[in-house]
C-alpha cells in the first residue's frame, strides 16, 4: 500500500471526522509543526487543535517533541505524522471491519428478519414479536425478509476485504524481513569492524615487541664486539703460543661438535664472530668459555 496524501486524509478522517481534515492536511509531509502554528494556519481554537492532536496521539499516529519557551516559561509541542503507524492503523481498522462483516453474515444466515413494505424498518424476530409484526412507524404488517441479496453482498465484501488484508499482511512481512535483513547486515559489519580492530591491535603489539627486540640486539652485539676485541688483543700479544693452542682447541672443538666450526686460524675466528653472534644468542654465551679456554691454554703455554 502506498501512502499517498489522499489515502492519509481518508484514513485519518475516519478517526477524526471531517472536522480534522484541515489539521491533517497541514500535517502531511511536514515535521515538528508547532501546535500554535497549526491553530493559526487552519484558524481553529488552540483547544480544538489539541483535542484533535491528542486523539491522533491515542491512535499512535503522531509523535511530538516539546521545547520550553524561555520567555513565557511553558512548553510548546511540535507534532509529526508517523506514516508507518498510519499504515498499521489502516490495517487494524480493516481487520475490525472484516470482523464486523463476519458477525453480520452469521446473523443474517441464522436469524429471521422482517421488513415494512414501505421500507420504514427492518426488525429481527424478537423485535418483530415486540411489535406484534406491525411496523412501529406506519403500522403496516411486516413481512419476512428474504436475506439472500444481503447475504450475497456481505459475502462479496468479506472476500474483497480478506484479500486486501492478506495483501497488507504480506507487505508487512516483506517489510519486516527487509528491516531484519538490514539489521543483520549492520550487525555483521559492526562485528567485522571489531574483529579487524583486534587484529590490528595484535599486529601493532607484535610490531612494538619486534622494535623492542631490535633495539636490544645492537646492545648485545656491542658487548660481544668488546669481548671479541679483548680476545683479539690477547691473541696478538701471544702470537708465539698460537700453534700449541691450536692443537688443544681442535680437540675440544671436535668434542663439542657444533660449538664453533673453524678455530684453527685465530684471526678468522675473531673477524667472523660478530656475524655469528647476531644469529644466535646461545653462541654468545660460549664466548666467555672460549676465553677461559684460552686462558687455560696460555697458562699451560707459560708453564711449558
Ligand atoms: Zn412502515
Amino acid at each position: 500500500m502506498r501512502l499517498t496524501p489522499k489515502k492519509i486524509e481518508k484514513i485519518l478522517v475516519q478517526i477524526l471526522g471531517h472536522e480534522g481534515l484541515p489539521l491533517i492536511q497541514s500535517l502531511i509531509g511536514k515535521e515538528n509543526v508547532s501546535e500554535f502554528d497549526l491553530a493559526t494556519k487552519i484558524n481553529y481554537d488552540i483547544k480544538v487543535v489539541r483535542r484533535l492532536l491528542y486523539t491522533l496521539y491515542n491512535h499512535n499516529i503522531v509523535a511530538f517533541t516539546r521545547k520550553k519557551d524561555k520567555q513565557k516559561g511553558w512548553y510548546i509541542y511540535y507534532w509529526t505524522l508517523l506514516p508507518e503507524s498510519i499504515k498499521f492503523s489502516y490495517f487494524k481498522r480493516k481487520k475490525e471491519i472484516l470482523e464486523r462483516l463476519n458477525e453480520r453474515l452469521v446473523e443474517e444466515q441464522q436469524e429471521l428478519f422482517f421488513v415494512c413494505p414501505n421500507d420504514c424498518v427492518r426488525l429481527n424476530f424478537d423485535q418483530s414479536m415486540d411489535f406484534e409484526f406491525h411496523c412501529p412507524e406506519c403500522g403496516e404488517l411486516i413481512n419476512q425478509d428474504n436475506g439472500k441479496e444481503r447475504i450475497e453482498i456481505l459475502e462479496i465484501k468479506i472476500i474483497e476485504l480478506s484479500k486486501e488484508i492478506e495483501m497488507l499482511l504480506k507487505q508487512r512481512q516483506t517489510k519486516r524481513k527487509q528491516v531484519k535483513e538490514k539489521a543483520r547486515k549492520t550487525e555483521e559489519k559492526a562485528k567485522e569492524k571489531v574483529r579487524k580492530k583486534s587484529i590490528k591491535k595484535v599486529l601493532s603489539k607484535k610490531k612494538v615487541i619486534k622494535k623492542m627486540e631490535s633495539v636490544k640486539k645492537p646492545l648485545k652485539i656491542k658487548k660481544e664486539e668488546k669481548i671479541v676485541k679483548t680476545v683479539k688483543k690477547k691473541i696478538v700479544k701471544k702470537k708465539v703460543a698460537v700453534k700449541k693452542k691450536e692443537v688443544i682447541k681442535k680437540k675440544k672443538v671436535t668434542a663439542r661438535k657444533k660449538a664453533t666450526i673453524k678455530l684453527p686460524l685465530k684471526k678468522e675466528v675473531a673477524t667472523k664472530k660478530p656475524t655469528k653472534k647476531k644469529m644466535n644468542s646461545k653462541k654468545v654465551l660460549k664466548v666467555p668459555s672460549k676465553k677461559k679456554l684460552k686462558k687455560k691454554v696460555e697458562k699451560k703455554v707459560k708453564k711449558n
